[in-house]
């Protein structure tokens, strides 16, 4: 009920020498996160799911072969538990593509603003069949899944799944579990993001599962909201200053955050991605 509330390959080198070119395969693991409640992976991909007494509540498909290896899975292992609903984390195609593979059994479920990106970028997914606003809640089997909109963050349609009974919620791309932010934020916003973490602080849970990576807790969201905050004030003051994007990169020091993921890779823009936003939002002098 939804109440809108608001290789075996080796052989073959010599004869098909095309296998060279196959890619490899998937990893695909389904682990048990807490009582009714399990997280999926595909490569370094990640959704959760929940298996009730009377069928299942689902959340990012990833692809259609994922999607498909998944449904086969839960069918061995809970053969009279059919999907029933499956909620997308936000409209981004690397984490929702393939939900057809499960709506013959279930309802699509998302925040309001995902359907037009969904359906005007084309992602290879089904359109949402249910929308909200701001909080909904699915009841399955006895099971309550609640659905928050916290604000715009990583996208404009972002949703944090909690489960009360398990303290567990669902949160993907903007609460990295000691990691830096994904590359120099696109498709984001940047007050409003630390204002939504704030939201997901005062949440109750215990166990953060994010669309990436390792499992986290409460302090994970506080001290990627510390960083969001801290990158935030260097590079504003850098700007202010004066100093251009090259500038502020030498000068805006991240190195208490060199042991978090993607620090290497991500770091250096993420700073040239806050230069860029808060340069759009800065007032001007008159
Ligand atoms: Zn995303």
């Amino acid at each position: 009920m939804i109440r809108p509330l608001a290789a075996a390959l080796v052989a073959a080198s010599l004869v098909f020498p095309a296998v060279a070119q196959t890619p490899p395969a998937a990893v695909r693991e389904i682990t048990k996160i807490k009582d009714e409640v399990y997280r999926f992976r595909n490569n370094n991909h990640y959704s959760v799911f929940a298996v009730t007494s009377a069928g299942i509540i689902a959340t990012d498909p990833i692809n259609a072969p994922a999607a498909t290896w998944l449904k086969e899975e839960m069918k061995k292992r809970w053969p009279d538990k059919p999907i029933k609903f499956v909620v997308y984390s936000h409209d981004h195609s690397d984490h929702i593509s393939g939900g057809e593979v499960w709506t013959d059994t279930a309802t699509v479920v998302a925040h309001e603003n995902a359907r037009d990106p969904i359906i005007g970028e084309k992602r290879p997914t089904p359109p949402p069949q249910v929308t909200f606003s701001e909080k909904a809640t699915i009841e399955l089997g006895g099971t309550v899944a609640e659905l928050n909109w916290v604000g715009r963050n990583h996208s404009n349609n972002s949703v944090v799944l909690r489960f009360p009974r398990e303290k567990v919620i669902f949160a993907v791309d903007f609460i990295p579990v000691k990691g830096v932010a994904f590359r120099d934020f696109p498709d984001s916003y940047l007050d409003e993001w630390i204002d939504s973490l704030r939201k997901v602080e005062a949440m109750e849970f215990e166990i953060l599962a994010p669309g990436h990576g390792r499992l986290g807790t409460k302090a994970d969201v506080t001290n990627f909201r510390l960083y969001l905050e801290d990158l935030r004030a260097q590079v504003l003051a850098a700007a202010r200053a004066g100093k251009s994007l090259e500038e502020t990169k030498k000068s805006v020091d991240l190195s208490k955050y060199k042991d978090w993921g993607g620090f290497e890779q991500m770091s250096q823009l993420n700073i040239e991605g806050v230069y860029r936003l808060v340069q759009g939002t800065r007032r001007p002098n008159q």
